[in-house]
Formats: C-alpha cells, structure tokens, sequence
C-alpha cells in the first residue's frame, strides 16, 4: 500500500464515471474506518501534491472490502547493525531504498568486501507486494528455496469457448525468506543498516552527502537510488508520461472456487460475469481488465483483478467493482480476506537521465516491462551487473570517482541492446494502450500460439532487437486477418515512433 503512494504527481487516473467523479479518491483506500489524508505524488521534479480525504465507495464493492484486515504490517525478528553517524566515515556505497532491488545491491557489493550503507525507512517489514514470477527465472538464479509455492503450468481464458495450456511452470515469491536470505547476507558481510528516509543528495567531487529525514547525514562514494515508484533521487529531463497497470488483490479463504489447484491463471478474459452490467460491460470493452488467480488449495486463493496497461489508469473503484461481479458469477464466496494489496504500476515512460552522478537500479530505473509490468526477476538478474561495476571502478587503478564513476556504471546497466529491447517493449506498450477486449483477446491468441521461446523470451526480457524483430514478424504472421488489421492500423504510428527513437539513440 506503500506503494500506492507513490503514485507520480502528474498521474490523472479516471475516465468520467458514473458515480465516481472524484478522479483522486478513486484509486484510494476505501476502507471507512480510514478516513485519513493519502498522500498522491512524490514527484519532487513537479512539486504537485494532492491530499485528499477518501469518502467515495462503490456499493456493490463495499461487502468485499469490509472483509479487509486492518493492517498486513510484519517485520522480520533480526538485531540489524546500524549505522554510526558520529563516526563520520566516508562509505564506499549508500542505498537509498530497501526493496528487492536496493538489497540485492547491497549483498552483493559488501561480498566483495566495500563497505555498504542501506538506508530506508522500514528496513524490517517484510515487502508488501505479492510477487509472481516464472520459475525459470528464479531456477536460473538459484532461488528456488525462495517460492513458497509453484504450479506445473498457467492458464490463459481468452474467451468463454477459448483456453491455452502455457507448459511454464511459475511460482509465487515467498517474500520472508528471499528478504531474509538476503539480509542475513547483508548483516554477515557487514552492511550497516539506517532507518530513515532520504530527502535529498549533494554532491562533491569525490564523495556525495545524503541528508535523512531524522537529521543525520551520510557520506559516499556512490549513492545507489533503489527507491522504487518513488523515484527519490534518479533526475528524468523528458515529461514522465508512462501508462498504468492497476489491480486490486485479495489472499482470501473462499469456501471453494472453480479453479485447477495445479494451475495459476496467468490471465482470465472472460466477461460473461457482466452479462447484466451494461456500464460495467461497456466499461470493461473499452478498456477490459482480467482476472490473475493463485489457487493454493481448494479453499485458499489469491484473486487480483488487473488492468493490464491504460493511460491514464483504471480507477481502483472500478477494478474493484468488476471484480465483484466477477466472483459472484464464478461462485466464489469469500470467508476472511488475508491480506489485500492495491497495485499500481507506472510502465513505459522515458527511461532516466543517462547518465547522472546517482546510480540507479529497479523501478527507480525504468526497469518495469513496459509491456507487462514484471520486474523482480530482471532487477534481481541486473544486481549483479551494478555490483560488479561498481566494485570493479571503484577497485581499479584508475579510479574513476563520482560523476565519471557513475557514468561507466550505468553504461553497464543500460547498454545500447537494452535500450533498443526497451523501445520495442514500449512499442508493445503502445499497441496493448490501444485495443479493446475483442482486439486484446485476439493479440494474446496469437501471442500464446507462438513457439515458447518466443513469448517466453519476449514475457522475461530475453530477447534483443533482431529477435524480437523476429517475434514481431512471426506474432503478425501467427494473427487472425482481423487481428492483423488492428496490429497494422494501431501499431502503425508507435512503430513509426520506436524506429524514430532507436535512429535517436545511438551508443
Ligand atoms: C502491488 C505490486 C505487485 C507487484 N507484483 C509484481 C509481480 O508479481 N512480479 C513482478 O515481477 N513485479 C511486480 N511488481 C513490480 C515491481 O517488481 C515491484 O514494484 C518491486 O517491488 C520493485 O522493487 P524495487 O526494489 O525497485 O522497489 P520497492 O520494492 O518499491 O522498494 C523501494 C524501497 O525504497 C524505500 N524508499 C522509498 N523512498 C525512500 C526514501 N526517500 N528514502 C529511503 N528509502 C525509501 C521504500 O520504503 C521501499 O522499501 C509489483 C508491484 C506492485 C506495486
């Protein structure tokens, strides 16, 4: 829920709805009892930010959410090493944000024997998100002991008469122990721990001063800004115009549900549950949202309602609504709601300025697919590239210090191959922005038709420029004449901007 906080400032969320004319409140908590000032818009480069008070609740959503616990917050039961201000040493690393990818950082360059400072203002509770990710990716990189659970295959409901086997096997991150794993690396390498917010950097030639919203100060060598949706210190020049995922997800203990416990459902496009919803049915042909399910027993599920890319972003009223009608139609009655997490994610969009004397890493660094919005498993396969340049500049004779440190590390983190395979995806983005319900059932039928290591290598950022030409050519081969139609007509002018931006950008 932190996360939704975050929400950048310039953020417009909301088509003119029924019923819902307050375009802030609608993706706000809405919980009665919570009727507190929620904070829009971090973005310190706008100076904009909304308060507001959150009144609005949609009837039909309000049994739902009634079921809601008061809080979700956990932390993890270790003495943490902090960090001593009065000693005033300069350290080699300060990172600023203690999700997945600031820690991942943070392990990997104290391994090498630098010394690291983490800096967040929770650096105990466990990540609120409910995180999923295909197991290959977490095989690849030796974390299997950190998903609690895996399903042989996902499914994929692209209509009431059409559904798709993916054979990939995917998995649900056990947050606890990855975050754990990862500090208790943290705390045997020596990385000392700062509980606290950063509000701002300055930097000198060869050291940088972090200022902490509790007074103290901490000096660097290299700042890392891993602050997430935040986007803390990380300086974009181009206007931040990304689109939105936004889902609304409940762990629930349901009295059964119709779903294959072997099986997630990777997507559900079915609508017949707004049969006798007109505005609801009409809402959701203009810009439909699908069902994502993790069924962990025959009574344990997570359920997340999920629109997958509008600009702007669907109001959480309204996700939460369909998804009400939804679970009614599936006969899915809902006995205590575990948890629940509202989702919103800025995708696509400029990537930051490269370079800048801040470093950068996860969604702080435009790291997001801009077509689907998954990012652990890349930022947690990017760790390592950060790491080691930072380790290896920082370790070289030459020493290169501050900005032309920095420099060379993002050279790293954003090479030319990456940028161009980000075009495409955006270019992706664009296209998905622009289909209803019947054209995006078509694009996904065709785009789960294709040879695994396609849509594998297109869904986990393993392809670059010629492949995914070679992808593009085969998804348009692969559609229905309709689908091809539509792919040509609306892809026509985001394709004619993503070769303008890759003739841009050259190394
Ligand atoms: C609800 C939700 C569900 C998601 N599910 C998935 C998924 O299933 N699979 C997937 O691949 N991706 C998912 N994502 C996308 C993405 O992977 C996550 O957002 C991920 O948490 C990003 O990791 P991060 O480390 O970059 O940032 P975060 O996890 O957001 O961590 C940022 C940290 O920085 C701290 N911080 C912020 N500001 C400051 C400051 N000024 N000073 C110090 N610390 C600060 C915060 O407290 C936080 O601890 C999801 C995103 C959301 C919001």
């Amino acid at each position: 829920m932190g996360t939704l906080q975050k929400i950048p400032s310039k953020l417009e969320f909301g088509f003119s709805l029924c019923g819902y004319t307050d375009k802030v409140s609608a993706l706000s908590s809405l919980k009665p009892q919570n009727e507190v000032p929620l904070k829009f818009g971090s973005n310190k480069k706008s100076n904009l930010r909304w308060d507001c008070k959150i009144k609005a609740r949609s009837s039909s959503s309000a049994a739902l959410l009634e079921l809601v616990p008061e809080t979700k917050k956990e932390n993890l039961d270790f003495e943490l090493p902090m960090y001593d201000p009065s000693k005033r040493v300069v350290i080699d690393l300060a990172v600023v944000g203690g999700g997945p990818a600031g820690l991942a950082v943070s392990q990997q360059v104290s391994e090498a024997g630098l010394s690291v400072c983490s800096i967040d203002p929770s650096p105990k509770l466990i990540w609120p998100n409910n995180y999923g990710v295909w197991v290959d990716e977490f095989e690849a990189m030796d974390l299997l002991d950190c998903l609690d659970t895996t399903w042989s295959s996902a499914v994929v409901y692209i209509d009431d008469k059409n559904s798709k086997d993916l054979e990939r096997p995917y998995g649900r991150v056990n947050r606890k122990a990855l975050k754990s794993k990862m500090m208790q690396k943290c705390i045997s390498n020596g990385v000392k721990f700062h509980q606290a917010k950063v509000l701002k950097v300055i930097h000198e030639d060869s050291k940088s001063l972090l200022i902490c919203s509790d007074g103290v100060t901490i000096e660097a060598a290299v700042v890392l800004d891993a602050t997430g949706f935040a986007r803390c210190l990380v300086q974009y020049d181009k206007p931040y115009n990304p689109g939105y995922q936004v889902a609304y997800g409940i762990l629930a203990e349901v009295e059964e549900h119709p779903f294959d416990v072997n099986k997630m459902v990777f997507m559900d496009w079915r609508d017949s549950h707004l049969s006798n919803n007109v505005a609801l049915k009409e809402r959701n042909e203009r810009i439909p949202t699908f069902l994502y399910a993790m069924p962990f027993s025959s009574d344990r599920i997570f359920l997340e309602e999920t629109s997958l890319v509008a600009r702007p972003g669907v109001p959480m009223e309204d996700i939460q609504e369909r998804m009400v009608a939804r679970l009614r139609h599936l006969g899915i009655k809902i006995r205590s709601i575990e948890e629940d997490e509202r989702c919103v994610i800025p995708m696509g969009g400029p990537l930051p300025v490269l370079p800048q004397r801040v470093i950068g890493i996860g969604g702080t660094a435009g790291m997001v697919h801009p077509s689907t919005g998954y990012m652990v498993a890349r930022t947690l396969a990017a760790a390592p590239i950060v790491a080691n340049a930072i380790v290896r500049y920082l370790g070289s004779a030459q020493n290169p210090l501050g900005a032309e440190l920095s420099s060379e590390v993002w050279k790293d983190l954003w090479p030319i191959e990456r940028r161009r395979q980000r075009e495409f995806f955006c270019f992706g983005m664009d296209i998905l922005l622009k289909l209803d319900l019947h054209a995006t059932r078509r694009f996904f039928d065709a785009f789960f038709d294709l040879e695994p290591r396609y849509w594998h290598g297109f869904l986990s950022s393993r392809l670059f420029l010629p492949e995914l030409i070679t992808f593009g050519l085969s998804l348009f081969a692969n559609a229905s004449n309709t689908s091809r139609f539509e792919i040509m007509t609306k892809g026509t002018l985001p394709l004619a901007n993503m070769v303008n931006n890759l003739l841009k950008d050259v190394e």
